[in-house]
């Protein structure tokens, strides 16, 4: 049995996932690992070397030469691929409109999915993104489901794309990647987004950011309070 706590939050796009997972991270004092962030910058390597993603020896070849690394500054977490800093490129379209199609290749789940098992080993977790409890941790202590009104996620998603200095994606395009992400996370093949079935339900379309937390909490303080006996005993 694991030791160490891992808090796995799973949901659709643009649900505030991050934005729970950083919050609870923040607040027990947790390792936050957005995994999303690493498929991410996987597909902007992908379109600055125009990988052949038909061809798996190619597919290969460039995840030999893809090195990934997080490093937290209160808690915003900040990716660096090959040594450079990508965070704020892989929250662009082009990668958003290509990240589902990169991350549904199963070499590629393969080696993100070792990479983040190999994160979450000792250290009390949040990671969040599709697979989380279903395929990266399955037995996560506690696990999240996320949804919220698709429209209300679009409008977020849109609000932190100006917010970022992009103001020609309009917010039909958003709300059509979203809906895009969404089928091609539900559909694939390889580990689709869907429900543990021991995962608790959060949709926070009415839900103010405080709020989700206290309930976040109050599921993960149980595991907190027997953590810390066993390590009394
Ligand atoms: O979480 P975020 O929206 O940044 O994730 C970007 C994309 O990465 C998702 O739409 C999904 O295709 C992929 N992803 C995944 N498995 C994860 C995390 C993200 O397939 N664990």
């Amino acid at each position: 049995m694991r030791k160490n706590l891992v808090v796995a939050i799973d949901g659709y796009s643009s649900c505030g996932k991050s934005t729970l997972a950083k919050a609870l991270a923040k607040k027990l004092g947790f390792i936050y690992i957005d995994s999303g962030a690493m498929y991410r910058a996987v597909t902007l390597y992908f379109l600055r070397n125009k990988v052949d993603v038909t061809n798996e020896d190619a597919v290969k070849d460039a995840l030999q030469h893809i090195e990934l690394n997080f490093h937290s500054r209160d808690y915003e977490s900040h990716i660096l691929l090959n040594g450079e800093e990508v965070s704020e490129e892989i929250r662009q379209m082009p990668v958003s409109e290509l990240v589902s199609e990169i991350s549904a290749i199963k070499l590629v789940r393969k080696d993100m999915v070792k990479q983040q098992q190999r994160m979450g080993k000792s250290k009390n977790i949040v990671m969040d993104g599709r697979d989380i409890g279903t395929a990266v941790f399955e037995d996560a202590q506690v696990k999240f489901f996320m949804t919220a009104d698709p429209k209300i996620r679009a409008e977020r998603r849109h609000k932190e794309l100006i917010s970022k200095g992009d103001d020609k994606t309009t917010l039909e395009e958003v709300f059509e990647n979203l809906a895009h992400r969404d089928y091609a996370d539900t559909t694939r093949k390889e580990s689709p987004l869907t429900r543990a079935d021991d995962a608790i339900i959060l949709d926070n379309t009415n839900l103010t950011q405080a709020e989700q937390l206290q309930f976040a909490v109050e599921k993960v303080n149980p595991f907190l309070e027997s953590q810390a006996q066993i390590s009394i005993f």
